[in-house]
């Protein structure tokens, strides 16, 4: 039987969501043009006054907000409250560039908190679960969101942070925990050494795993379940709109479930911002209408990514978001063709590798090139270089049918790939260094 946290909003009808939606969006509107200058003066430059706004069919007439107004805005242009009000700061990886800051009211880690909490109780955690926490904790939001999203179940909180990966699998197995929390990447890091220990799933008491924070396709899905013994949800957020938790996964296991009492979400063409129909693919673009300190409207978080609100079998009725594909910064055009780090993980997964690869990407003599190291099979490993080459041409024939160019495959020794215990850094694009 399906549980859920907040069932009345979880399963709401949708008029009654699209009416909270209504008076939260045009409360937060005034709430952001009376207190934040910057915004302010984008609304004022587009012509638009709080009272164009009556409701969710209005939302396309305000601005949008970019990575780069925030990092404009650093550190306190687009604050809402006082910070005699904020309880809490957070800030992104800087995965790609400067950091951002966000602010918190306790208002807003409740409501954060609230939103892990449903993300837990979906992946099956009630209060009788321990949950270890080993995505990183500090600036991150990884760790302190699902740190207060189990406490409001009412688990057994172990707040492990990421790294030390031994005594991590040596509590995890003392304690008893049953639910991990963590990035895909250090999910399958921590699975391989459970491995390397002479341990099997069987040895602990793992059901569930809530890993995100980063982009994973289904392959990794499959490989790190099997690997842990559990079933893998995913979990979407980012720090600019609180973190972990706008959306989340449920027994169905295809795509998130959307807060959307909290964020409005859109699909926008990346290039115009014109708004897309349901269904079609685009940049994913947030307005959260509960947040009082950093109420972050129209923002565009560059992940690509679809929106359905096909009937889902757990009984939500919140829209759903497919898995992201990634950022629109994440994708690579090599030789003129667009790829996705995600597209080369599925090819190998499916050609039986492991998860543990670096793609380089560089330009020479005008020409782009693109070179992908992957680890060899332990039980495969061999060294004869006629073997080798033999297995390089085959996976790049499989990397050629997938991506629509021919990439450079080498194989390296197992292990030698450095592990991620927190985002994985799978890319280095050479060629800005010559721009
Ligand atoms: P940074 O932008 O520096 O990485 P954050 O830690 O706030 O800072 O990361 C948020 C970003 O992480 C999202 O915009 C998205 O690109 C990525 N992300 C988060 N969760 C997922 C997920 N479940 N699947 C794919 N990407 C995700
Ligand atoms: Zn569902």
């Amino acid at each position: 039987m399906e549980k859920y946290w907040n069932k009345e909003i979880e399963c709401a009808s949708r008029a009654k969501m699209k009416k909270l939606q209504d008076e939260r969006l045009v409360a937060q509107v005034k709430h952001v043009y009376e207190n934040v200058k910057y915004y302010r003066d984008l609304m004022d430059k587009k012509g638009v006054k709080p009272e164009d706004i009556k409701g969710t069919e209005d939302l396309h007439k305000l601005p949008f907000l970019s990575k780069a107004d925030l990092r404009e805005a650093y550190p306190y242009g687009l604050l809402a409250k006082p910070l005699s009000e904020c309880v809490r700061i957070h800030s992104t990886s800087g995965t790609t560039g400067k950091r951002v800051v966000a602010f918190y009211t306790q208002n807003d880690v409740d409501m954060w908190d609230e939103c892990c909490a449903r993300a837990i109780t979906a992946a099956g955690g009630t209060e009788d679960d321990v949950v270890q926490v080993a995505y990183g904790y500090g600036l991150f939001t990884g760790g302190m969101g699902l740190h207060g999203g189990s406490h409001k179940v009412g688990c057994l909180t172990l707040p492990m942070s990421s790294g030390n990966t031994e005594r991590q699998i040596q509590f995890m197995q003392d304690l008893e925990a049953t639910i991990l929390c963590c990035t895909p990447s250090y999910a399958a890091y921590i699975g391989e050494t459970i491995h390397d220990m002479g341990l099997s799933p069987d040895d602990l008491k793992l059901k569930a795993g809530i890993f995100g924070a980063e982009p994973w396709t289904e392959e990794m899905r499959r490989s790190i379940e099997k690997s842990l013994g559990i079933k893998a949800f995913d979990i979407y957020g980012l720090t600019e709109s609180s973190g972990p938790g706008v959306a989340f996964e449920c027994s169905e296991q295809s795509g998130m479930h959307i807060n959307e009492d909290n964020f409005i979400p859109e699909i926008i063409d990346p290039d115009t911002g014109e708004v897309l129909p349901e269904g079609e693919v685009g940049e994913l673009v947030f307005t959260s209408i509960t947040k009082e300190a950093f109420p972050l409207l129209r923002y565009r978080t560059r992940d690509l990514c679809v929106l359905s609100r096909k009937k889902c079998s757990c009984g939500r009725t919140l829209i759903k978001m497919a898995k992201p594909m990634g950022r629109s910064d994440d994708m690579m055009i090599i030789r003129g063709v667009n790829v996705f780090p995600s597209q080369i993980e599925t090819v190998l997964i499916e050609q039986g590798y492991s998860p543990n690869y670096l793609i380089e990407v560089d330009r020479v003599n005008n020409t782009d090139t693109l070179d992908i190291s992957v680890e060899m099979n332990p039980d495969k490993f061999s060294d004869k270089v006629k073997d080798v080459q033999k297995e390089e041409r085959a996976l790049a024939g499989a990397m050629k049918d997938m991506l629509g160019i021919n990439p450079k495959v080498h194989l390296v020794s197992p292990k030698s790939i450095a592990r991620s215990e927190g985002k994985a850094v799978r890319v280095i694009d050479r060629r800005k260094l010559h721009d």
